[in-house]
């Protein structure tokens, strides 16, 4: 019997598991991918938003700015990049700068610090790549960018070593009552619990019908789709660059990452399909027109790679964080779309409050704290010879462009949370992640894995389930993957 069930390994869920980690408690995460993360998580801006967007009084305004408070911090303890690079609202007309004003107003209302309203001049002499036609623009300094896929996992990594269990590939199918809580179901087995932390992303709502099928709350996928620049156009703009919001969201932008490169996008499209993570040629066109009026001369001949990523929009209007009556001792984490990767340190502080009311939970005394792995582009000449001549494989680059050593990608599958696919090496090493989008790496890596996971290479996958990257006897190898 568990005293917490986390279901879904989102940003969400990790930094829940990572904090009730810190407690005298037994946490169990189900995750039903291969690795996390791998919803919303896994695609989306990046952007820590300093929080001017969410409605005053809301919870996506609270949380998006006691998050935003809390990202520094949360980044050194988790090894995690995170720069507050700032980030431009542009107005280009008179509409635009009443926005601007509302904008500047609610963002004080939320909380948020030393906003600046800038003219023409300053903008572009602050950002010359920006359109000359820019009237105004907002300025946020606390704005920032992060890695979301680093926070999560080192996250889940910290939780795991301080006593959090996780499981993949389970799914959640059922959840029963039973006298002392509830029965957990997944497509591989059934777990006792007290509590259960709902952190499903995109499929919450169907976590709460498992418990009420007519409960009023449903989740709308809204799909947004990005293009990425290679790392020589790493100057292109210095801040995140945004068009005033609409009601859709915060809309499409020009930002930097923290690994250099340039990402444009999103689009905000309504599907039915919340599987569906394709892109289209509309989709793109419409970001290429969008980011073009921000700023005209994006070098578009540095595109390296299209992705995109599905939102867990709802028609209620805010995050939706409750338990509801009829099933109590279940906290539900829903609708949680755009800030919520900005708000999630905040959402993890919640749901040990919410664990405070019903238990007198105690903190451990002895908590580990996360130690950074070596990023071995990163060492001074001496570190790198040092490490070679323990060894030597460390010397050996898999990935020209990251520069990610052999070594590097071995940790990565022996980790707290071993790597097991090649996206899950990416997610770690950035190994194939470069120019050349693992062209020249992704068959080493996959030796690798092969090698340290001790299963045939044409059993290796891009990300879990059939997703096999060598040809062969299909059928056979899916049976062989069930089993193992
Ligand atoms: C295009 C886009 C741009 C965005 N930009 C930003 C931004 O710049 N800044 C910002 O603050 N926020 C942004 N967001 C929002 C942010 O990404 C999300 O709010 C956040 O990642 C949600 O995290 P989560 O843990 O709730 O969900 P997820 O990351 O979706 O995680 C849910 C997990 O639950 C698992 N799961 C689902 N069903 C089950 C089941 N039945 N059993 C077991 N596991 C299950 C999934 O596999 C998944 O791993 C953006 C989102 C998108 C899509």
């Amino acid at each position: 019997m568990e005293d917490v069930i986390i279901i879904g390994g989102g940003v969400v869920g990790s930094l829940i598991a990572r904090e009730l980690s810190f407690y005298e408690i037994s946490v169990l995460l189900l995750e039903k991918e291969e690795d996390i993360p791998m919803g919303s998580t896994k695609a989306n801006s990046a952007i820590v938003h300093a929080g001017y967007d969410p409605l005053p009084g809301t919870l996506k305004a609270k949380t998006n700015v006691e998050g935003n408070r809390l990202y520094k911090d949360l980044c050194e303890e988790l090894k995690v990049p995170f720069k507050r690079i700032g980030a431009y609202v542009l107005a280009f007309n008179d509409d635009e700068l009443k926005t601007l004003l509302e904008l500047k107003e609610r963002g004080k209302t939320n909380g948020v610090s030393e906003i600046q309203i800038l003219k023409r001049e300053e903008i572009l002499k602050r950002e010359p790549n920006i359109n000359e036609e820019v009237k105004y623009a907002l300025f946020f300094p606390t704005s920032g960018i992060t890695n979301p896929f680093l926070l999560t996992i080192h996250a889940l990594e910290n939780a795991i070593e301080n006593g959090a269990k996780v499981k993949l590939r389970e799914e959640v199918i059922g959840i029963e009552k039973k006298d002392m809580g509830y029965k957990v179901i997944t497509n591989k087995s059934g777990y006792y619990c007290k509590y259960i932390i709902n952190c499903a992303g995109i499929n919450a709502d169907k976590i709460i019908h498992l418990l009420d099928p007519d409960y009023p709350f449903t989740i709308t996928p809204r799909k947004g789709e990005y293009l990425i620049l290679d790392k020589k156009a790493q100057n292109f703009v210095k801040s995140t660059i945004f068009h005033v919001p609409t009601q859709k969201g915060k809309g499409v932008l020009v930002t930097p990452t923290v690994d250099g490169n340039i990402l444009l996008g999103p689009t905000a499209e309504n599907i039915e399909d919340r599987e569906d993570k394709s892109t289209s040629h509309e989709g793109l066109s419409e970001v290429k027109e969008k980011v073009k009026k921000l700023t005209p001369n994006v070098p578009f001949s540095l595109v390296i790679n299209i992705f995109s990523g599905i939102r867990a929009s709802s028609t209620y209007k805010d995050f939706f964080v409750q338990e509801i009556p009829e099933f109590k001792n279940i906290l539900h984490f829903a609708g949680i779309d755009s800030p919520g990767l900005t708000s999630a340190p905040s959402l993890a502080k919640m749901a040990v409050e919410w664990l405070k009311k019903k238990e007198n939970i105690k903190r451990k005394k002895n908590i580990k704290n996360f130690e950074k792995i070596v990023s071995f582009k990163e060492l001074t000449e001496e570190e790198k010879e040092n490490l070679i001549k323990e060894d030597p494989r460390w010397g050996h680059i898999i990935c020209r462009c990251e520069h990610v050593s052999e070594m590097e990608v071995r940790n990565a599958i022996n980790s707290p949370l071993p790597a097991r696919t090649l996206e899950a090496i990416k997610k770690r090493t950035r190994a194939g992640m470069g120019r050349c989008q693992g062209a020249f790496c992704s068959y080493h890596i996959m030796k690798i894995l092969s090698e340290e996971l001790e299963i045939p290479i044409n059993m290796i996958t891009l990300r879990g389930g059939k997703s096999f990257l060598l040809n062969g006897e299909n059928k056979v190898r899916w049976k062989y993957a069930k089993r193992s």
